[in-house]
C-alpha cells in the first residue's frame, strides 16, 4: 500500500515524501481512511507506531478543503498529556503540514502565556494543546470553538493517569457537539471505554500491538545485582561497552538526580530530566542528549512519555517499573526503523517480582548475563514452571549473609514519580504552577499502584481548580523533534475495524 492511495493531497504526500517514508504503518493504514472518511476513529496505539501521522495526515486534508480559521478560532484541537508530546505534535503538523497554507500552534504550561495569546489572536487550524493551559486560555477568552471541526485525545490513558479528566471534561463542554472525535490510547481499559462513551460516535475501532511486544530488533538482557552497587555497575557497562546514547529509567525523581551526578563523577556526561525540572532544562537536556554532548539521559516514566528519538542504540533499566507495561514502553525507544536496539535491566533481589510480572506479560524469559566483579549475591531463576515459574520466592540465595544485606538495602525512601503521586505531578508534566500545594495521594492508593493493581476509584488526584493556579512565567512555547523511524514493526488486529458499543 502508497500513501498514494490513501487519498491524501500532492501537497501533503510531498511533505510524507521527503520524510523518507514510503509505505504507511498498520495504524496510519487503517485510520487515514477512516478519518477522512468522517468517521469518529477510537484506536489502541502507542508512541512508536506512526499514530502521530495517522491522525495529523487526514485532519490536514480535511482542514485544507475547508474555509480557514477565522480571528480566534480553531478548528481542529488536538489535546495531549504532556508538554513534550504536544511539542512533538505540532512539529509533526508543522513537517507534514509545510506545503499548505494551514496555520498550527502549540499552547501548554510553564511558559509565559503571553506568546501563546499573540498566536491564537488570528486563529489557527490546528491547536495543540495540554488541557491546564487551554482552559487558562479559554478562561481569558482567547479561543472559540465554535467553528470547531475535529477533536483529537492523544494519549488517553495517560491523560486519565494524570488526573486530567476532569478538565478533559471540562474542554468537552466547551466543545460544539457536531464534530469528529479521534481518540488514542495505549490500551483500551475499561476507564478509556468510560470516556469513550461521552466522546466518540459509533467509532471504527483500531488496535496495533506495541511494535516491541513482537519486535526482535531489541536484544534484552537482565544482570542481577546487589542493589548498592547498581551504579558503579552502570558505569562500567557504559565504559567496557563504550556505549552512547543511553537512555535510562530510574522510578524516582531523586534517584535520576544521584544517578546523573554518580555518572558525572565518573566522567560520563549525564543528565536528568523528570517532573522537578524545569521546562527549559528538560528541552536543553533532551537536545543535548540528541546532539550526542550528553552521552546518558536519565528519565523517569513521566518525563521520557513521548520522546521520539530516532534509532536510540540502548535503553537502560535501572529500575524495573512497577507497572509490567511500562517496561514494554521504554523498551520501545530502541530498535525501531529496524535497527538493532539493546534493552538492559538492572535487577536487585527486591525487583524479582516485578520482573517475573514483566515476563508474564511479554510471554518470554529474558536472558540473565552476570557483569565479571559485580555478581550478584543471588539468582534469579528462568521461566518455566506451569504458574510461570516466576515467583519471587523461588530465588536462589547462595550466600545467606549476602542477601541479607542485600535486603536490608530495599527501603528505598524515594517516592517512585508515579503518574499518580499528586496534583502537583499532573500540573508539572501540564507545565502548571510548580509551586502549587501538594495534597498527598492516599498511602492505599499509593499502595495498591505499588502493587500494580488498580487505584481505588474514590481517591483520584483532586482537580486542579482554574487559572488562580497556573503560573505561567517565562520561556517559549515550541521546542521539539520529530524523527524518521519507521513503525512498520506493529503487527495488526484481527479486530480492526469492529465497531465498538457505545
Ligand atoms: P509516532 O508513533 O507518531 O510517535 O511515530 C513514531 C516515528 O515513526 C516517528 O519518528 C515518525 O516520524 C515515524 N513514522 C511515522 N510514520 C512513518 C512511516 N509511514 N514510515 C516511516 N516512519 C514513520
Amino acid at each position: 500500500m502508497s500513501f498514494a492511495s490513501l487519498g491524501l493531497n500532492a501537497a501533503i504526500l510531498k511533505a510524507v515524501e521527503k520524510q523518507g517514508y514510503d509505505t504507511p504503518s498498520p495504524i496510519q493504514a487503517q485510520a487515514i481512511p477512516a478519518v477522512l472518511a468522517g468517521q469518529d476513529v477510537m484506536a489502541a496505539a502507542q508512541t512508536g507506531t506512526g499514530k502521530t501521522a495517522g491522525f495529523t495526515l487526514p485532519i490536514l486534508e480535511i482542514l485544507s478543503k475547508g474555509n480557514r480559521a477565522q480571528r480566534g478560532q480553531v478548528r481542529a484541537l488536538v489535546l495531549t498529556p504532556t508538554r513534550e508530546l504536544a511539542a512533538q505534535v505540532q512539529e509533526s503538523v508543522a513537517t507534514y503540514g509545510i506545503n499548505l497554507p494551514l496555520k498550527s500552534a502549540v499552547v501548554f504550561g510553564g511558559v509565559s502565556i503571553i506568546p501563546q495569546l499573540a498566536a491564537l489572536r488570528n486563529g489557527v487550524d490546528i491547536l495543540v494543546a495540554t488541557p491546564g493551559r487551554l482552559l487558562d486560555l479559554c478562561q481569558q477568552k482567547a479561543i472559540s470553538f465554535s467553528k470547531l471541526e475535529i477533536l483529537v485525545l492523544d494519549e488517553a490513558d495517560r491523560m486519565l493517569d494524570m488526573g486530567f479528566i476532569r478538565d478533559i471534561k471540562k474542554v468537552l463542554a466547551l466543545l460544539p457537539p457536531k464534530r469528529q472525535n479521534l481518540m488514542f490510547s495505549a490500551t483500551f481499559s475499561d476507564e478509556i471505554r468510560e470516556l469513550a462513551k461521552g466522546l466518540v460516535n459509533n467509532p471504527v475501532e483500531i488496535s496495533v500491538t506495541p511494535r516491541n511486544a513482537t519486535a526482535n530488533t531489541v536484544t534484552q538482557c537482565v544482570y542481577p545485582l546487589d542493589k548498592t552497587r547498581k551504579s558503579t555497575a552502570l558505569i562500567e557497562l557504559i565504559k567496557t561497552n563504550d556505549w552512547k546514547q543511553v537512555l535510562v529509567f530510574s522510578r524516582t525523581k531523586h534517584g535520576a538526580n544521584r544517578l546523573a551526578k554518580s555518572l558525572e563523577a565518573a566522567n560520563i556526561k549525564a543528565a536528568a530530566i523528570h517532573g522537578n525540572k524545569s521546562q527549559t532544562a528538560r528541552t536543553k537536556a533532551l537536545a543535548d542528549f540528541k546532539a550526542g554532548t550528553v552521552q546518558v539521559m536519565v528519565a523517569t516514566d513521566i518525563a521520557a512519555r513521548g520522546i521520539d528519538i530516532d534509532q536510540l542504540p540502548f535503553v537502560v533499566n535501572f529500575d524495573l517499573p512497577n507497572v509490567p507495561e511500562d517496561y514494554v514502553h521504554r523498551i520501545g525507544r530502541t530498535g525501531r526503523a529496524g535497527s538493532t536496539g539493546q534493552a538492559v535491566s538492572l535487577v536487585g533481589l527486591e525487583e524479582v517480582k516485578l520482573l517475573h510480572d514483566i515476563e508474564r506479560l511479554i510471554k518470554r524469559t529474558i536472558e540473565r548475563k552476570q557483569l565479571a566483579g559485580f555478581e550478584a549475591p543471588f539468582t534469579i531463576p528462568e521461566a518455566g514452571s506451569r504458574s510461570g515459574g516466576h515467583k519471587a520466592n523461588s530465588v536462589k540465595k547462595p550466600n545467606p549473609n549476602r542477601s541479607k544485606h542485600a535486603q536490608q538495602n530495599t527501603n528505598n525512601a524515594d517516592k517512585p514519580e508515579r503518574k499518580y503521586d499528586s496534583r502537583q505531578q499532573a500540573r508539572s508534566n501540564d507545565g502548571q504552577s510548580q509551586g502549587a500545594s501538594k495534597p498527598k495521594a492516599p498511602g492505599n492508593r499509593q499502595e495498591a499502584i505499588a502493587n500494580g493493581n488498580k487505584p481505588p476509584q474514590r481517591n483520584r488526584p483532586p482537580r486542579r481548580s482554574g487559572a488562580g493556579n497556573s503560573s505561567a512565567t517565562s520561556g517559549t512555547a515550541t521546542s521539539s523533534n520529530t524523527g524518521s523511524a519507521p513503525a512498520s514493526k506493529a503487527s495488526v488486529n484481527p479486530y480492526a475495524n469492529a465497531k465498538i458499543r457505545s
